[in-house]
């Protein structure tokens, strides 16, 4: 059977009508936002997806509102036509193909244009930030965004939840995907549809690794392959930790200690290791309920990001 074509849509509004004939044909809409550069991480939340919902969207949208002007949106890899090959080759493929140029725009000048393509930190900030008819309203999480990611990107989650707002409330799907991989951002995906009354089912989907146990990223290529080599010992050491929980090391300092080590001494530069609640995020002192690892840690001039559930 020929591969399924998807419809490409750019325009928020000719998105938002696409959605409103589904929603009228009685069909129901799955999304699975992403920032592209997809691999089979991406391409997991798709096949999930497909599991409930009639007909599905991928969005792909480098979000400018959740970098900070030192960060990688530069340099971040894109290859549009190459994702929409992946799409198709799905099971099912996909419907739409959400690629909006216009998000930020609001009628004035179209600087935003640009900022989806050309991908210049100070172009994109200073068109959201564009004096009088800029942005200004932005969608906080206020506890979960506070810890892990956030401590160190402190405008990072407020930039995610703004935009996925957007999404939800241009595309309105029934269903959305997200990674564990980016545990806090899907904790956090969650709370905010439940307090803001969003009529939508958000599922988290199990983490994609590559078959040395790295968690995929589309941050992978940036690694050289001496670094790439080193980062295993994030995934190694939240092993060994789990394993040493199931073993009955439940005092967390110690377990932190281990993957902490770990990574250190493979050269790797941490920015937190951290055992959190799985529903609060925060911080434990010994494994009485459901938690969950997570992992930031540099290297090279790449941040990588971890996580493994624990559930004794
Ligand atoms: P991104 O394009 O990095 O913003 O990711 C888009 C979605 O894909 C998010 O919900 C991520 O959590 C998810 N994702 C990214 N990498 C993986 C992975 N290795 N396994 C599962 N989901 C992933």
């Amino acid at each position: 059977m020929a591969a399924k074509q998807p419809l490409i849509i750019s325009d928020k509004n000719q998105m938002r009508k696409w959605s409103s004939t589904m929603k009228s044909q009685g069909k129901t809409i799955g999304l699975v936002p992403t920032m592209g550069f997809l691999h089979e991480g991406h391409i997991s939340l798709v096949r999930e997806v497909h599991r409930h919902a009639d007909v599905v969207a991928v969005s792909i949208y480098v979000n400018p509102g959740q970098f900070s002007p030192s960060e990688d949106l530069s340099t971040y890899p894109s290859d549009f036509d190459g994702d929409v090959r992946k799409l198709m080759a799905v099971p099912g493929g996909v419907d739409v193909v959400f690629h909006p140029h216009n998000l930020y725009n609001y009628g004035g000048t179209d600087t935003n244009k640009k900022s989806a393509s050309v991908i210049n930190n100070v172009a994109v900030l200073s068109c959201i930030e564009q004096k009088g008819i800029g942005h200004e309203t932005w969608v906080r999480v206020e506890n979960l965004e506070k810890g892990l990611c956030g401590k160190s990107r402190p405008i990072f989650f407020r930039g995610v939840a703004t935009v996925v707002t957007k999404l939800f409330n241009i595309v309105e799907p029934d269903v959305a995907v997200f990674g564990k991989k980016d545990y806090q951002q899907w904790r956090i995906i969650q709370r905010m549809v439940r307090d803001l009354d969003f009529s939508i089912e958000v599922i988290g989907s199990a983490i994609i690794r590559d078959s040395d146990g790295l968690a995929m990223s589309s941050r992978n290529v940036r690694l050289s392959p001496e670094e790439r080599e080193k980062a295993l010992s994030i995934n190694k050491s939240l092993l060994g930790a789990k394993s040493a929980a199931a073993n009955g090391q439940m005092d967390c300092n110690k377990l932190r200690n281990l993957v902490i080590q770990a990574i250190t001494e493979a050269g790797g530069r941490i920015d937190y290791a951290e055992i959190v609640d799985q529903q609060s995020l925060e911080a434990v002192e010994s494994i009485e309920a459901p938690v969950v690892f997570c992992v930031a840690a540099w290297f090279g001039k790449v941040r990588l990001i971890d996580n493994m559930e624990i559930d004794l």
